[in-house]
């Protein structure tokens, strides 16, 4: 066998980034796989990216994670979706929630159902028949596989969870499988001069930590793909306008509602994320559209319980690197590119972008087919997201501040428009396979932004009208049956994950 050329990876970078690729190349790479984290104390970290999507599970079944032990340490919560306030229209609001509405019969969504149930005559909006809805309104949460006896899947959830303690508690996992951490300020970066590859970074105090694969994780800043290796970002500022974010905590919500509030602003949006032991409040705006004063004030004029901080500004510009792989170096989380967090899509960017370059990863050097596959994929990764967070802004009825006049307005990708002129036109979803979204999703989504479908898959018609009203009154008197036998999720916490 051929002498493996690849033994020691270096990450710069302690955030989520950086200890997510450390503990899942650990897992699944070491101890063959020297690794080593260099992360600085006097940058620290970006401090949020609290709520995430149900792919957040795998990750945690990959690494072996207790999930209540898990949500102990990071004062975590549970999330069924993300409920959207003012955003098709003030005074509107619908949950993305991360299952099913209704059931699916054979390969016909449920939606199709609903719409002709709709074309027929006055009928409850499509939430109506969600379980998950239904949980969230309630405040009620516990794991739920299956509802009764029937075919319908459970409750598919997420997270919400403390961002540092979060780091924390993958350091501590990620040190017990062999990583080392080492404490210092990347001062320098030495590269082969002919082949341009990153062969050690120098740090202060004249140390220098040597490795045959890099992975940047340092941020914003971007220190080794971005500054070193001079790979370039692809800026999308034009579809996703927002540049800036105020973060605050806040008093804890006493009864712990699953799910993130996303409420519309006018020239962007303000976050709720409720945690144990506090709550997690931004407004992410737009500093063309409004002044960094008044998007303060407009944040701290909305919380609903009292301030435990003042407001910490960031800002941020919204693309992606043109390339995320080069020489021997990737860049995962914030320094490959920023999608701002409405979807609370970051996170699971890091996990994907790690699980992929893993499964690419070199044995020997450092191979051009294998290099071009990741950033191939990740592009599409990042482009389908993207779409799916346009869609948010730009298919509204508002047109009550300049910001959403010129959202409302703009021209939008054309995979975007396809789909929806598609959904408008038949109810039908246009999404790619690999699509992180899946047609529940973009269903909810362009339900709840006002996009009406003109009509109905025809399979939908093998029902007769009496079949279809027995259907639609069975799966409402089944799913408040369900809902009613959950605990509260204050409760379920209390039992289950409080933390210390
Ligand atoms: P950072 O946390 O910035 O870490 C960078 C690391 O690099 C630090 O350890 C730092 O010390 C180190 N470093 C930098 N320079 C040097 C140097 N010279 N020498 C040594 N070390 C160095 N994501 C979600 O999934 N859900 C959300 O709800 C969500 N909300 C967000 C809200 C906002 C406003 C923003 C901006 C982001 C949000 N995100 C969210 C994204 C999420 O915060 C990030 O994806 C995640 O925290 C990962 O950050 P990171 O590890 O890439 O960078």
């Amino acid at each position: 066998m051929d002498e493996r050329g690849i033994n020691k990876l270096v990450i710069v970078g302690g955030g989520t980034a950086g200890w997510i690729t450390a503990a899942a190349f650990a897992r699944l790479l070491g101890p063959g796989l020297k690794i080593e984290l260099v992360e600085s104390e006097a940058i620290g970290t970006v401090g949020v990216g609290e709520a995430t999507i149900p792919q957040i599970i795998r990750l945690n079944t990959i690494l072996g994670l207790d999930e209540n032990d898990f949500l102990k340490h990071t004062f975590g919560t549970f999330k069924l979706g993300i409920e959207f306030v003012d955003w098709g229209k003030l005074g509107q609001r619908y949950l993305h929630t991360f299952g099913d509405a209704g059931l699916n019969l054979g390969s016909v969504h449920f939606h199709h159902y609903w719409r002709r149930h709709a074309m027929a005559g006055e009928v409850p909006d499509l939430w109506h028949y969600s379980l998950h809805q239904l949980a969230a309104s309630q405040s009620r949460f516990a794991h739920l596989d299956r509802v009764g006896n029937t075919q319908m899947t459970g409750l598919a959830y997420a997270y919400h969870f403390d961002a540092s303690l979060y780091a924390r508690y993958l350091r501590s996992y990620a040190e017990q499988c062999g990583v080392i951490r080492t404490e210092g300020l990347v001062q320098a970066v030495e590269r082969d001069s002919e082949s341009g590859d990153i062969r050690a970074i120098r740090l202060d105090g004249e140390r220098e930590v040597r490795g045959d694969f890099f992975v940047d994780c340092t941020g914003f800043r971007a220190l080794l793909l971005g500054q070193e290796l001079g790979i370039g970002y692809r800026d999308w500022s034009h579809w996703l306008p927002c540049n800036r974010a105020l973060a605050v905590p806040s008093e804890r919500l006493p009864d712990l509602p699953p799910y993130t509030r996303a409420t519309a602003r006018t020239a962007g949006w303000q976050w709720r994320i409720p945690l144990q032991h506090r709550t997690g409040n931004g407004h992410v705006y737009c500093s063309s559209f409004m002044e960094d004063d008044e998007a303060a004030e407009l944040l701290m004029a909305n919380l609903e319980t009292p301030a435990l901080d003042d407001p910490r500004p960031i800002r941020f510009t919204t693309g992606r690197r043109e390339q995320f792989w080069a020489n021997n170096c990737v860049a995962i989380g914030l320094s490959s590119g920023f999608l701002e967090p409405l979807e609370s899509t970051s996170i699971h960017l890091i996990q994907s972008n790690v699980s992929r370059l893993i499964e690419l990863f070199p044995r020997q050097h450092v191979r051009a087919a294998d290099r071009d596959e990741y950033n191939r994929r990740t592009i599409h990764e990042f482009e389908q997201i993207r779409d799916f967070l346009i869609l948010h802004y730009h298919q509204t009825g508002r047109e009550d501040s300049e910001f959403w006049k010129y959202c409302r307005n703009m021209e939008i990708p054309e995979p975007l428009a396809r789909k929806i002129d598609l959904f408008e036109a038949s109810g039908r979803i246009g999404r790619d396979v690999d699509d992180l979204f899946r047609d529940a999703s973009w269903v909810q989504v362009m339900l709840g932004q006002g996009i009406m479908p003109q009509d109905y898959n025809p399979m939908a018609d093998q029902l007769s009208d009496a079949q279809l009203g027995q259907f639609m009154g069975d799966l409402r008197s089944v799913i408040e049956k369900a809902v009613a036998r959950l605990p509260l999720h204050s409760d379920y916490i209390a039992e289950n994950c409080q933390a210390g």
